[in-house]
């Protein structure tokens, strides 16, 4: 029985972030279950499968040939032999993967794949329905949210900071719909697990958010 944190909330909260460093400080393995869902995405562009074809979709995500291998700082996603660690971060293919992970065929799909990450020392998991669904045992469950606006500011920085050309209102836009449809959907609808530890990162630091994070598991 390995020790699991969850992390989840919705896009933009500061997740992968204090996944990372919780990851990081127990020496634990890491997952980011939103990296699958957005190769997925890819995957499907990749063989011209439609992002709604639940037949082809399912498929597809069983069968996803895709590894997270980490080398010194990063952790590399490989898809079919490419390595896509940076094209599945921008906003096009977010929104695919939040299409593709609406449809309960392929969530299933993609359970035990998430679950074989659970491995010795212990799993830090960042995602939608980590302590929902993937990991109901979890020893410690984290919701972490911020609000929309401080979201889209934290998203407006990174992609600037990468040289990407965005509007702010855009993203703001782009977040208020993914909010939509991650917590409207049928299957594993975004919201937090009874016994979540419910933290609010707007206005708070990285290192604050840490410390509460940390608060909480440790006690
Ligand atoms: O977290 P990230 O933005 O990378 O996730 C991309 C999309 O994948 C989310 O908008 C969400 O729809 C979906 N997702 C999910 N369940 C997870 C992780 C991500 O449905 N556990």
């Amino acid at each position: 029985n390995v020790p699991i944190i969850t992390v989840d909330g919705p896009s933009g909260a500061g997740k992968g972030t204090l996944s990372a460093s919780l990851a990081r400080t127990y020496g634990w393995h890491f997952l980011d279950s939103g990296a699958i869902y957005r190769v997925l995405a890819v995957a499907a562009l990749h063989h011209g499968i439609e992002l709604s074809d639940q037949a082809g979709l399912s498929p597809l995500a069983s069968g996803l040939d895709v590894t997270f291998q980490s080398d010194a700082e990063k952790i590399r996603i490989v898809l079919e032999g490419e390595d896509v660690t940076d094209d599945i971060r921008n906003e096009v293919v977010g929104n695919a993967a939040s299409k593709v992970a609406a449809i309960p065929l392929v969530r299933e799909a993609l359970l035990r794949r998430q679950r074989s990450f659970a491995e010795s020392p212990g799993l830090v998991a960042d995602g939608r329905d980590m302590g929902t669904v993937v990991f109901p045992n979890a020893m410690a469950k984290i919701y972490l949210t911020a609000s929309p606006e401080s979201r889209a500011e934290r998203r407006y920085k990174e992609l600037k900071a990468k040289g990407h050309d965005v509007k702010i209102s855009r993203l703001l836009e782009d977040i208020k719909v993914r909010d939509a449809r991650d917590a409207g959907r049928v299957t594993a609808p975004l919201r937090p697990a009874e016994d979540a530890y419910e933290l609010d990162s707007t206005g708070l630091s990285i290192a604050q958010v840490f410390e509460k994070a940390k608060e909480f598991i440790d006690n």
